[in-house]
């Protein structure tokens, strides 16, 4: 997949920013990071949605996201917390449509408001018995 940009950047074809690559997933610097050191956790192989992610190649990347969320940690960068979020599809707000995991290092007063914009949801314990019982079922018959 040659036009994707992060196939490109893991192959060496466009520019990034690494501060990690093994046989199996790349890291990499977000061009427009919301706070120094937000970095990108991407499988090397191109892989778009999390449906098409293999449980062991989405084990490494969480695991490589915590060694470099323990770098940052380390580093002189600011970092009290982390948030480590995926956009799965364009409805989640997926705009690379090659998966990566955000590692995104907070401190107190860094300004960003990570809210999900509306109210949540208040649902009776019936509905949360059902809403758990629903996807229960479904756990043996996924790809994981
Ligand atoms: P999303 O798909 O919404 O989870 O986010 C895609 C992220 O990729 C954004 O935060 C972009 O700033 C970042 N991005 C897009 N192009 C590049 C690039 N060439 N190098 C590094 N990061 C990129
Ligand atoms: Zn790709």
């Amino acid at each position: 997949m040659e036009t994707c940009i992060f196939c490109r950047i893991v192959a060496g074809e466009a520019d990034g920013h690494f501060l990690y690559k093994d046989q199996h997933c790349s890291a990499f610097l977000d061009i427009d990071g919301f706070n120094p050191g937000h970095t990108l956790v991407v499988p090397n192989h191109h892989v778009a949605r999390l449906a098409d992610l293999t449980p062991e190649a989405g084990a490494h990347v969480m695991a490589t996201a915590l060694r470099i969320a323990s770098a940052i940690r380390m580093s002189n960068l600011p970092s009290e917390g982390f948030n480590l979020f995926v956009s799965d599809g364009e409805c989640a707000g997926q705009e690379v449509a090659h998966i990566h995991l955000h590692i995104l290092p907070r401190f107190s007063g860094d300004g960003i408001n990570v809210g999900l914009g509306r109210e949540s949801l208040v649902a009776a314990p019936a509905v949360l018995t059902a809403t758990a019982r629903e996807i229960a079922k479904h756990m043996a018959g996924g790809n994981i």
